[in-house]
């Protein structure tokens, strides 16, 4: 029998050439950033950071870094996001696991996190002897990202986390066990806030909003691989916001609701929690705004005693 021909060299790549090569292969594929997007790739999957895997810029890819690397940057070419190809994604400083049940968090959702530290202090309910203060709800909580830098943030605080989806409580429940907070966090499925307890201090969410019409014309990063549970709003975009704004002074009498809003809806999402709370209910209202400037976060407090006697007013007009 005739002895196999032996395989030729593989041309040694090294970390720098062989990411300037997929750099150049990304933008031909209408990837923006393209650079920036191989080097993420490359440091997480070589376990290293971005000002490491510069200094090892010279340094020949093994045949099964180099296999790996090309593999996902097949996925990237295809337009799967770099998180969901490395299984993780960086919020507030920290690394949290995401599945195809939750959303890809968004530093847009960092506007959420510093308000919520903001006012939280404002309020002085951050006091390092109580425990459980200040108590959180993160209402479609997905990766639990908001709840869990929350509790990592706020050492005395405690909280729970929503979402319809039982695959992303598990999800949540793991990042923030592995995060070191799992004690201080509970995950309830519930679908919107009829069923669950308050009062908290903060009500927190990242409900969908984009218009139902819209999700089409969405990249394909968003549109095939967020769950379409948590981008669709209904036809306005609205409809979550509509549901939670009647349960917000229920929950947080006295305190707290941040709503993470599109980049056009902080208006209409005001008028509607204004107008489910009542005039005399709304104590304070402000917008937060995220990095590009965008109204990204309309936050409410409400009044806790003119919210009992409108409860009060309520019930003895149906006596
Ligand atoms: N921020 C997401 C986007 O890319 C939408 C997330 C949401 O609907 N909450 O449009």
């Amino acid at each position: 029998m005739a002895e196999p021909e032996p395989a030729p060299d593989p041309v040694q790549r090294t970390v720098g050439s062989a990411s300037r090569l997929w750099a150049s292969e990304l933008a031909r594929a209408g990837i923006e950033h393209a650079s920036g997007e191989v080097r993420r790739l490359m440091a997480g999957v070589l376990g290293l950071s971005p000002a490491r895997l510069l200094a090892e810029s010279e340094r020949p890819l093994t045949s099964a870094e180099l296999a790996a690397l090309s593999a996902c940057m097949a996925r990237r070419v295809g337009r799967e996001p770099v998180s969901r190809i490395l299984g993780w994604r960086e919020f507030y400083g920290r690394h949290f696991a995401i599945t195809s049940a939750t959303l890809d968090p968004r530093p847009d959702t960092e506007t959420l996190v510093e308000a919520a530290l903001e006012i939280a202090r404002a309020e002085q309910w951050v006091t390092p002897e109580a425990v459980g203060s200040p108590s959180i709800l993160d209402v479609g909580t997905g990766s639990g990202c908001i709840l869990t830098t929350l509790l990592c943030e706020l050492k005395g605080a405690r909280g729970v986390g929503t979402d319809i989806s039982p695959e992303a409580l598990g999800v949540a429940r793991a990042n923030a066990e592995r995060l070191g907070v799992g004690a201080r966090a509970s995950w309830l499925r519930a679908d919107g806030l009829e069923s669950v307890p308050g009062p908290f201090h903060i009500l927190l969410s990242n409900p969908p909003y984009v218009r139902s019409g819209d999700i089409a014309h969405l990249e394909p990063e968003v549109r095939r691989f967020d769950p379409a549970a948590a981008l669709d709003g209904g036809e306005d975009g609205l409809e979550l916001y509509r549901r939670l704004a009647p349960q917000i002074a229920r929950i947080v009498p006295g305190g707290w609701a941040l709503l993470e809003v599109g980049y056009d809806q902080a208006d209409a999402v005001a008028a509607i929690v204004a107008a489910a709370l009542g005039r005399e209910v709304v104590a304070d209202m402000r917008t937060y705004r995220d990095v590009a400037g965008k109204r990204r976060c309309v936050a409410v407090k409400t009044r806790a005693e003119a919210y009992a006697q409108k409860c009060l007013g309520l019930s003895e007009a149906a006596r």
